[in-house]
């Protein structure tokens, strides 16, 4: 309205500045929702699998009645959009599979609940694309389509939160919803050039979350920014003792007023003095494109430049940690996804002979080749004679890979290294080789294994212009570190403000 050029700012405000107009009624939630509405009904990214306007703008009145009743909650009218693996009562749930379409979920997922008009007063604009059953690394699995990136539409935005960081990318979202079991936040945020972090295992309920890999699995905020991101995960977060016996009982951390409160230095110190930065030999290797080092490094010598010191540390076992998790992770996987079976979710199979058939067509049709492949392996790996060979020693080795974070962390306070091997790749370039995605996860997986939180926070660009994530991991419950850490860096450096150059 009066302080805006023209409605068509709006989809270049960040979450904490959308919240700030909102607050002072400069301008309503139904003329942001609109506006954001009619930017996804012109999307060509395949970034989203469904959208309702009659929803949104039903519940961005809402919002507005709240914000005309003098309510001043920091998120209340924002709009954002979920990935497709929380259930929504209000929009279809598919996880990206071809079993769950059209599947309506009777409730929303804890998560969704938190964000929405019960909770934060978010408004959902719809729910977003990603690999099925949240299974990949560049969001080419999706039963529905591959979704693309907006630096290059002929890229892959990574996975398996692809939609969700095509979405904020191409501003077609100030903010949404991501999981990660493996690096399904981190991964597509840093190709794609935006921030987003997944916090400590157990931090956000999984409750209504489709489940991949339940010791894995954990929910987070992708946007553009650290500050964006710490308002979010400040309304996600906390403990759902009757309904995800996992989440964290601790409190709700306001992670965006720690966020500014705790990192205002006093004048002439360095905001980020004090702060260890440990750099894991592993993850500087010749595995890593030289493209993305550069980009890591120099991030890092910005960090140096805000007071921070740059140890070396050593995680023995980073390595492991691919086929430690493509143990873990199918296992876990095959587990989950028995429940659907034709009966009581989704799909069922038009014609079959008897029970067995109706199960195995039902399925057949249902999941797509990755989902497949990892119900195969799960079940070979739990099976009676393969369980010590495979699933046992994979989780000793689990073990093993989080005792090494607790030693580094005795040198350090955070973690650095690349998010991704190399920049986004081409679509289509590894679709037919799951082995060369799995290797594409080999920085983000250990940490996930030790239910670490981590983030990723633009750096810059590596080859064909494509954005580079630098990756910082934190001890157990040390979002806020994090979080401060990365807002620091965004105060000093615009990464995070540069826009595909298609906008
Ligand atoms: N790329 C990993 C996988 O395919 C991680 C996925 C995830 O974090 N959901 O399993």
């Amino acid at each position: 309205m009066s302080s805006l050029k023209s409605s068509s700012d709006l989809h270049d405000l960040g979450v904490a500045q959308l919240a700030a107009k909102l607050a002072a009624r400069e301008v309503s939630s139904v003329e942001v929702t609109q506006h954001f509405l009619a930017r996804i009904a012109q999307e060509n990214l395949g970034a989203f699998l469904a959208t309702n306007t009659d929803v949104s703008l039903a519940q961005a009145k809402a919002a507005d009645a709240r914000l005309a009743a003098g309510e001043r909650t920091p998120l209340l009218g924002v709009p954002l959009a979920h990935k497709d693996v929380f259930v929504t009562r209000d929009f279809p749930t598919t996880a990206g599979s071809k079993i769950l379409e059209n599947y309506r979920s009777p409730f929303d997922a804890t998560v969704v609940r938190n964000l929405g008009l019960e909770g934060a007063g978010m408004v959902a604009l719809g729910k977003l694309n990603c690999d099925e059953f949240a299974m990949g690394s560049g969001n080419d699995n999706s039963a529905y389509k591959p979704v693309k990136n907006p630096w290059d539409l002929e890229r892959i935005p990574g996975g398996s939160s692809g939609g969700s960081a095509a979405a904020v990318a191409a501003r077609l979202v100030p903010a949404a919803t991501g999981t990660d079991t493996g690096g399904s936040i981190r991964q597509p945020a840093s190709l794609t050039g935006i921030t987003g972090i997944k916090p400590t295992y157990g931090r956000c309920s999984r409750y209504g979350m489709v489940a991949f890999a339940s010791s894995l699995d954990q929910a987070g905020p992708m946007a553009r920014s650290a500050l964006d991101c710490a308002l979010l995960l400040s309304s996600m977060a906390g403990p759902d003792p009757d309904r995800d016996s996992t989440s964290l009982d601790l409190p709700v951390t306001d992670y965006a007023t720690d966020l500014i409160a705790s990192h205002a230095p006093s004048a002439g110190e360095k905001p980020l003095k004090g702060l260890r930065i440990g750099l894991p030999t592993q993850f500087f290797g010749a595995g890593c494109a030289p493209d993305v080092l550069a980009a890591v490094r120099g991030a890092l010598a910005e960090y140096e430049k805000l007071g921070a010191t740059l140890v070396d540390v050593s995680l023995p076992l980073t390595e492991l940690s691919i086929p430690v998790y493509y143990v873990i992770a199918p296992a876990e996987a095959s587990s989950n996804l028995s429940r659907f079976d034709g009966v009581r979710y989704g799909h069922r199979a038009a014609q079959y002979t008897d029970l067995n058939d109706m199960y195995k067509k039902s399925r057949s049709e249902g999941f797509g080749d990755e989902a497949t492949r990892r119900i195969m392996i799960g079940t070979y790996v739990l099976s009676h004679g393969y369980y010590d060979a495979y699933y046992l020693k994979a989780q000793k080795i689990r073990r093993l890979i989080a005792q090494d974070f607790q030693t580094a962390f005795t040198q350090c306070d955070i973690i650095a290294g690349p998010v991704s091997p190399t920049v986004a790749w081409k679509i289509g370039e590894k679709s037919d080789d799951p082995v060369a995605n799995y290797l594409a996860d080999i920085y983000t997986l250990s940490s996930s294994l030790a239910g670490l939180p981590g983030m990723s926070v633009p750096a810059g660009f590596g080859a064909g212009g494509m954005p580079v994530g630098l990756q910082l991991i934190g001890n157990y419950f040390k979002e806020a570190q994090l979080l401060g850490a990365a807002h620091q860096f965004q105060l000093a450096t615009d990464w995070h403000l540069r826009q595909p150059p298609s906008l």
